[in-house]
């Protein structure tokens, strides 16, 4: 299904997320023929770079994967072209409108359809969106889309800012924030999975499960690159947004129907029923020196500052005011320089009582990356002649179930979507200023004069030494390795 002629313009076009995300999502699309050569696309930033130059830029991320992509490479580079001109000064906007009306004219295009994709720093981002409305927008000849990126704000007071800046210019509904892990696969699938699945929809509940958790697990620190985390933290790179969108779409009652507004209707109205946090329902960390002494401490990054109580684990306990969520602990969790690299949903059913002894809970696990996964732990007897009970799974595979499947990259999905003009998977101002007025008070508080000390976790291990007994606390129980272990190889 192709949309009609279109021009993209990338702002930023130089920069580092046009280069790793955008140009290869682009080509991604094109290369699986969800983007026809009706698109134009222009790069546009300052950089002075020539055709080549940019396009030797933006093709060294690309994924090419069978025979003849090759071939896609070169038939999308003729599509791409590059301007360079100032984001201040009207001349690079007037030469930009120039040759998108060229492009419209040779195509006899009667509708115009432009989309606009900010790759900027958040500085230049409202005289960019300014000038564009001004010199590119096409009015009442055509429809304009503008792409946002991360950082919407840093808290609460600027992200009311720039939303008030920008509400003159761009209409809601012309305005695509990118959270890109509503474009990851097995978080676009939450909906069909809880509304589509009569037993899960009808244990979705108090009565049924124990404890949610939500984590996010990087085996790497900042690396260098600490003197730009350090005004940040996790909870503000990770948990704010990507770890509280995926919890609204898991914890939302159904949406009146799939409309996109609809959706982030339930969305919001989940975010206004999340209790204020307790302060001192929070285990905050930060990496030290890996137990052999060979990687780094956050603080030995040079370009942090010495002293830094900057949070690089975090997780915090939270709670649903609501019939259905009233006395489930939710944690949303996230660290750096952890033992492994992982994104997943864990939620923990109660114990089932009264027939059987040394029975287990059940744990429904969505594994969101890496290989996509979904499992659910269960009891079941073991095999021949015992009448012993044991721990097994229903599994499904994404990798084995969906061979030779093509699963886009959350990139992809969304720059998609955004062209077609679907905002389900994208967050509205309203989602945006709860999520803020959620974890305002909490970072000022971690930031503020009487800041915790963050607990010190050795490089590589699984965070804070108490995390364990915070689980436990939020009544999660972990099952002893001796009960449950995951086949690698399985029996025919
Ligand atoms: P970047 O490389 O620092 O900046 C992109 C381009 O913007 C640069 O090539 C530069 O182009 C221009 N630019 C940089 N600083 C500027 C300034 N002070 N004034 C005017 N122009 C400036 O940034 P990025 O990593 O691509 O990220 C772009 C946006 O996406 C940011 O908001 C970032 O938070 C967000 N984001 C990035 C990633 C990622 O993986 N990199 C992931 C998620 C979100 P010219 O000098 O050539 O004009
Ligand atoms: P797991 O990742 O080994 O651990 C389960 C949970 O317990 C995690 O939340 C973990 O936290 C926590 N935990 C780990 N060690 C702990 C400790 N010493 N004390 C307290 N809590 C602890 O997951 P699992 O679901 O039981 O699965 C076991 C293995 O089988 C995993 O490697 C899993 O990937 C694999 N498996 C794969 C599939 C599949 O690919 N389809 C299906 C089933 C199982 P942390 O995350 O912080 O460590």
């Amino acid at each position: 299904e192709f949309v009609g002629h279109t021009a993209i313009v990338v702002f930023g076009a130089s920069g580092d997320l046009a280069k790793k995300k955008t140009f290869p999502a682009l080509f991604g699309l094109y290369r699986e023929g969800y983007l026809s050569n009706k698109v134009k696309i222009i790069g546009y930033a300052r950089s002075k770079l020539d055709d080549k130059e940019f396009k030797d830029r933006i093709v060294g991320y690309f994924k090419t994967k069978n025979k003849g992509d090759e071939d896609k490479v070169q038939e999308f580079l003729k599509l791409c072209s590059y301007i360079s001109a100032p984001y201040d000064k009207p001349d690079g906007y007037e030469k930009l409108n120039e040759t998108i009306n060229e492009f419209e004219k040779e195509n006899n295009v009667e509708q115009s359809h432009r989309l606009f994709y900010l790759a900027l720093p958040p500085s230049v981002f409202i005289p960019v969106a300014t000038e564009v409305k001004k010199y590119v927008h096409p009015g009442s000849k055509g429809i304009a889309r503008i792409i946002v990126e991360k950082p919407f704000g840093h808290d609460l007071q600027s992200a009311e800012e720039l939303l008030n800046a920008l509400k003159p210019i761009w209409k809601e509904e012309e305005l695509f924030r990118i959270d890109h892990y509503l474009g990851k696969e097995m978080v676009k699938n939450l909906l069909a999975f809880r509304f589509g699945n009569a037993f899960i929809n009808a244990s979705w509940d108090n009565r049924h499960i124990s404890c949610i958790q939500i984590s996010f697990k990087e085996p790497f620190g900042t690396e260098g690159r600490g003197g730009y985390f350090d005004s940040i933290g996790i909870i503000r790179d990770v948990i704010q947004n990507h770890l509280l969108q995926v919890l609204t779409l898991l914890t939302m009652e159904r949406p009146v129907s799939n409309d996109p507004e609809a959706v982030r209707d339930e969305k919001v109205r989940i975010l206004k029923s999340i209790s204020e946090l307790d302060l001192n329902d929070v285990l905050v960390g930060q990496y030290g020196k890996s137990e052999d002494g060979k990687k780094p401490a956050y603080v030995d990054d040079e370009t942090v500052k010495p002293g830094s109580k900057c949070v690089t684990f975090a997780a915090i306990g939270l709670h649903i005011n609501t019939e259905r969520w009233e006395g489930v602990p939710i944690i949303l969790r996230a660290g750096k320089a952890l033992n492994e690299g992982k994104v997943e949903i864990r939620v923990q059913y109660k114990q089932s009582t009264g027939f059987l002894n040394d029975i287990q809970r059940n744990e429904l696990v969505i594994r969101v990356q890496p290989n996509e996964a979904m499992y659910m732990k269960l009891n079941s007897k073991v095999p021949g002649v015992s009448q012993k009970t044991t721990v097994t799974e229903l599994d499904l595979t994404y990798k084995d179930r969906y061979e030779n499947f093509y699963i886009p990259e959350a990139y992809e999905s969304l720059i998609r979507d955004a062209m077609k003009g679907d905002h389900s998977n994208f967050v509205r101002d309203d989602e945006l200023i709860q999520s803020w007025k959620i974890f305002t008070p909490l970072l000022y508080h971690l930031e503020g004069p009487d800041a915790p000390a963050p607990e010190i976790y050795p490089y590589g291990s699984r965070g804070p030494a108490s995390l364990t007994k915070f689980l436990q606390d939020h009544d999660y129980f972990f099952e002893s390795r001796d009960n449950y272990q995951w086949p690698v190889t399985r029996p025919d």
